[in-house]
């Protein structure tokens, strides 16, 4: 029994199963020890009842584990589960959210190949595609995320994947991804949706038209601040592709990861309720503070895109980003001032952060690059977490009160 791939395999029918149910018990295998939470698999190799059970395994035509860099059961239940959620055919699990874009791009992108990656992505996600993927002969361009004619002008007859963040950090930034799917298939070319800032509790990229979602788990599936994780979901025949690149290369999720995000997706709907609408009353009151020049968050009728963001997203997210009167010093004065939000440039945490995006994630730009990217130095970004309302808004008060 112990060596079955599926010897618990609940038989439970979730195939009508609705979402929230998914989340809480989809992918779940029961071991013979009839555990009723998920069993977290710390074992790093499997053992075989006999040489030829072993030769069987190696050669494929037997199923059931090897090794974890192959195939791991927790980690399995975590790719089963975030797959239900999303409606992907399969996902694949891995070791942090740029893992998850490095096996994406490893695996479906070929010298020759070229990549439109919007202009507002995740740092480290330009990093790799200008210091690594060129070097290999991969190109790449950065259309404006939200300029689907910049995107359609962008192609070329060897453009293969376009890849976006919506909504962006820090502006809050969206496209429409359904258009946009339309024209990367127009010229032939996929469309990944990084789709960390929503989960697919507010936005589901795959049903919208996307073909890929990726994911850094580190935010707010595991949404309390705890490890490293991502996923890349979409089509089998794609997924394929990246489980080969990843047993390969080695880039693997950590079991004790994936059970930390099991338990995660199982709450996550309630948490991104529960940050959505603090993230709301932060927005709605700093938007009615002299001291606040703008306040970026598509929840608000201000935003320009808050028609496309009701539509597209079943909430709003928890990233809230304002700028201040008075440039630097007084965006520095108000994070400063903080006595008990975090000062870290992370997100998707229960506790509230605060950053200043131009000295930090987009510190190494040049300040036209930043311009462009229409990061001031009065911008202040805040990912709003679970504490109560009241106490976030006090110790943003504070700060301003001395603007
Ligand atoms: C954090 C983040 C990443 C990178 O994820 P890691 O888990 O830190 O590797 C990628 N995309 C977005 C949108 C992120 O916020």
């Amino acid at each position: 029994m112990l060596n079955e791939w599926d010897a618990g395999r609940l038989d439970s029918d979730l195939s009508e199963a609705g979402a929230d149910t998914l989340a809480v018990r989809a992918g779940q295998y029961r071991s013979p020890e009839a555990e009723h939470s998920e069993a977290l698999f710390l074992s790093s190799s499997y053992v075989f009842r006999s040489a030829a059970d072993a030769a069987a395994r190696f050669a494929g035509e037997q199923p059931g584990n090897v090794y974890s860099r192959y195939t791991n059961p927790t980690v399995r239940t975590f790719e089963e589960r975030i797959a239900a959620m999303e409606g992907a055919e399969q996902a694949v699990a891995t070791a942090s959210g740029m893992a998850a874009i490095l096996a994406m791009v490893m695996s479906l992108c070929s010298a020759g190949d070229h990549v439109l990656v919007s202009r507002s992505v995740f740092g480290s996600t330009i990093s790799l595609f200008d210091k690594y993927f060129k070097r290999f002969g991969v190109e790449v361009d950065y259309p404006p995320l939200a300029d689907l004619d910049a995107w359609a002008a962008a192609c070329k007859p060897n453009t293969k994947l376009f890849i976006v963040e919506s909504p962006s950090n820090p502006l809050a930034e969206l496209v429409d991804i359904a258009a946009l799917a339309q024209v990367a298939h127009a010229h032939g070319a996929l469309l990944a949706v990084d789709n960390c800032f929503c989960t697919p509790v507010l936005q589901k990229p795959l049903a919208l038209g996307a073909d890929i979602v990726i994911h850094s788990a580190t935010k707010y599936i595991d949404g309390q601040g705890r490890c490293l994780g991502g996923v890349v979901a979409g089509p089998a025949k794609l997924m394929q592709e990246v489980v080969g690149f990843l047993r390969t290369a080695g880039p693997t999720l950590s079991p004790f990861n994936a059970w930390l995000f099991i338990k995660g997706l199982e709450t996550l709907k309630v948490r991104m309720q529960a940050h959505c609408a603090s993230a709301q009353a932060i927005a709605e009151w700093l938007e009615q503070q002299p001291q606040v020049e703008r306040v970026y968050y598509a929840g608000l009728p201000s935003h320009p895109q808050h028609e496309l963001a009701k539509r597209q997203q079943s909430g709003f997210g928890a990233v809230v980003s304002f700028e201040v009167k008075g440039g630097k010093a007084n965006a520095w004065k108000v994070i400063d001032a903080t006595r008990m939000i975090s000062i870290t440039t992370n997100l998707g945490d229960t506790k509230t952060t605060i950053a200043h995006p131009a000295s930090t994630s987009h510190g190494r730009l040049s300040p036209e690059a930043r311009a462009a990217a229409g990061i001031s130095d009065s911008l202040i970004r805040v990912a709003v977490g679970l504490e109560d309302v009241d106490d976030i808004r006090n110790d943003l008060a504070r700060g301003l009160a001395l603007i």
